[in-house]
């Protein structure tokens, strides 16, 4: 396919025609074409339109229809081969074997969702019969299910151009939810967006859905983003991106008439603790977990591990003086766009008049080179100091020196929301850690043992969230099936005769689901 640099409204392929877009390969600084000109108001109106008009009939699609709509777009994604694969090489710099397993995930993400719809367990029927004889008052027959929310704005992230991106995490579970989907594309990666989108747009038209359910619009956050954000019948927005981004979303959804639940998933440093017994036995283990954790991808992860907290000590000294050898080798890669370089250089140089310095790996020639770094600074200092929590996006993290145990639980009650915080403990460190589960279950949506952050499962039990600032809304998951959860809410049906009632609610359960009946959940 010829990439064209237009947009898609529904089925139709429309040129925008505000400012240009060129995605440029962050590994030589080149622009690479086709221009992306933006989307103006008429065409974000015109989106919106045909996704509300969509939205009535594709809520009642039947779940075998919308599941093998979600399949349809995982194989129209893999059609798409390797031309697919080549332009989010070039439009992000990561390397090929990454972008491969991307698109792995991102069609097993579909799929999933598929396997989610299909179950009916989200609608989460529940069923009061009637008690006409309960005496003071007669009980009504009252039944519950769940509803898509309407149409669904959805901000790509950079970092994941394939499964936090135009067919990613949102667009799935809005899409498995009912609600029509329109994309913001990110503009660091318009080509990929155009050739997923297509493929999206394809699924749409074979599998016979009105054409609203799917638009991709280009254009400027501020601009088009905004736009979106702003129409009455845009019912939620699922972002991933930066703070200032994530926070602007929310309050123009808050400014609305009507206001509108923003999903924003923004910053987390995923704390690390080091418990003293995992220190002693096994320091040099952890150094190495830890180097490869905190430099995979450029460290451009959600899910970096950019703080450790540890009590100081030789054992603590032992792992900084190997992290920083293994560091030291560690090679420079090329990092998303120019301007997350530059926002990485920034930070870095900020740390490095605040904390210091322990090791930086291999620099290299070429533009947008991720150096790793490591800083250590004492706990007194990380506390009066809130420069020092503020996330590093890139391969950069801080060893934070406590003096105690107490001073390690000073920390954690300090530190702002978190995606996640991993603890390294063997049998003796137990009783520390159990001093810190409260504390760590206030600040974090996924708590791990002996592991590391990066690489998070869609599966059913995955919280990918957090208070803020890791997320907008801490309710909520932005990765696994639960994220359908946030694209719906319930309606109760009273005394509602059997003809006029929707199916999942009906007498003869026609869908066979497992309701919760009269109290009791069904077999
Ligand atoms: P970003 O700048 O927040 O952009 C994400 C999306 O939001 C883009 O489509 C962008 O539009 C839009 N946007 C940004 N600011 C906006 C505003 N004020 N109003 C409306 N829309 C707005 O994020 P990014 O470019 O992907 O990365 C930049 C930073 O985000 C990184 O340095 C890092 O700190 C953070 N980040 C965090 C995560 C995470 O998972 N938590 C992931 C990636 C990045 P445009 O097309 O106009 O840019």
């Amino acid at each position: 396919m010829t990439l064209t640099g237009n947009m898609l409204i529904g089925q139709h392929a429309i040129a925008g025609c505000r400012e240009a877009i060129r995605a440029i390969n962050p590994a030589t600084n080149n622009a690479l074409e086709p221009a992306y000109h933006g989307g103006t108001g008429e065409q974000v109106e015109q989106a919106c339109a045909l996704a509300w008009s969509a939205f009535d009939s594709y809520r009642e699609t039947s779940l075998a229809a919308r599941a093998e709509f979600l399949e349809a777009i995982a194989n129209e994604i893999e059609k798409l081969g390797d031309e697919l694969i080549d332009r989010a090489v070039a439009e992000t710099g990561l390397p090929h074997p990454r972008i491969l397993a991307e698109r792995g995930r991102t069609c097993q993400q579909l799929r999933t969702f598929a396997r989610t719809v299909r179950s009916g367990e989200w609608l989460d029927v529940r069923v009061d019969t009637p008690q006409p004889q309960r005496q003071p008052l007669p009980r009504a027959d009252l039944r519950q299910r769940q509803i898509p929310l309407g149409p669904v704005a959805v901000f790509g992230a950079s970092n994941f151009p394939l499964a936090f991106s135009v067919a990613g995490g949102d667009t799935a579970s809005a899409l498995a939810a009912g609600c029509p989907v329109i994309v913001k594309a990110h503009s660091a990666h318009p080509g990929t967006s155009e050739l997923v989108g297509g493929a999206l747009a394809r699924a749409v038209r074979h599998c016979g859905l009105p054409e609203g359910v799917f638009s991709l619009l280009f254009g400027s956050g501020r601009e088009v983003g905004i736009a979106l954000v702003n129409d009455s019948r845009i019912k939620a927005v699922g972002f991933t991106g930066s703070q200032s981004g994530g926070i602007a979303l929310c309050k123009a959804a808050q400014s609305r008439r009507e206001p509108i639940p923003v999903y924003a998933e923004m910053s987390s440093i995923n704390p690390v603790y080091l418990f003293p017994a995992a220190l002693q036995s096994r320091c040099e283990t952890m150094a190495q977990g830890f180097v490869t954790s905190l430099t995979q991808g450029a460290g451009q992860f959600c899910t970096n591990p950019g703080l450790v907290i540890a009590i100081q000590g030789p054992d603590l000294a032992r792992f900084i003086s190997i992290a920083s050898d293994l560091l030291q080798r560690s090679p420079a890669q090329t990092m998303l766009t120019p301007g997350i370089f530059n926002a990485f250089e920034s930070s870095v140089a900020t740390l490095t008049g605040h904390a210091q310095l322990a090791a930086t790996g291999l620099a290299a020639e070429g533009p947008n080179q991720c150096q790793a770094h490591l800083f250590t600074t004492q706990a007194r200092d990380f506390l009066t100091d809130h420069r020092l929590q503020t996330e590093v996006f890139g391969a950069a993290s801080l060893v934070v020196q406590c003096a105690s145990a107490d001073e390690m639980r000073e920390v954690t009650e300090h530190l702002e929301g978190q995606l996640t915080a991993t603890l390294h403990l063997d049998d003796n460190d137990i009783g520390h850690a159990q001093a810190l589960m409260p504390a760590l279950e206030r600040k974090a949506g996924r708590l791990l043992v002996n592991g590391w952050p990066t690489g998070v499962e869609v599966c059913d039990a995955m919280v990918h969230g957090g208070p803020f600032p890791a997320t907008s809304d801490s309710r909520s998951t932005s990765v696994g099936t639960a994220a359908i959860l946030r694209f719906l809410r319930p309606v109760c049906y009273q005394d509602f005769p059997d003809s006029l009632l929707p199916s999942p609610l009906r007498h003869d359960n026609p869908l066979a689901l497992r309701r919760l009946l009269d109290g009791q959940r069904e077999a």
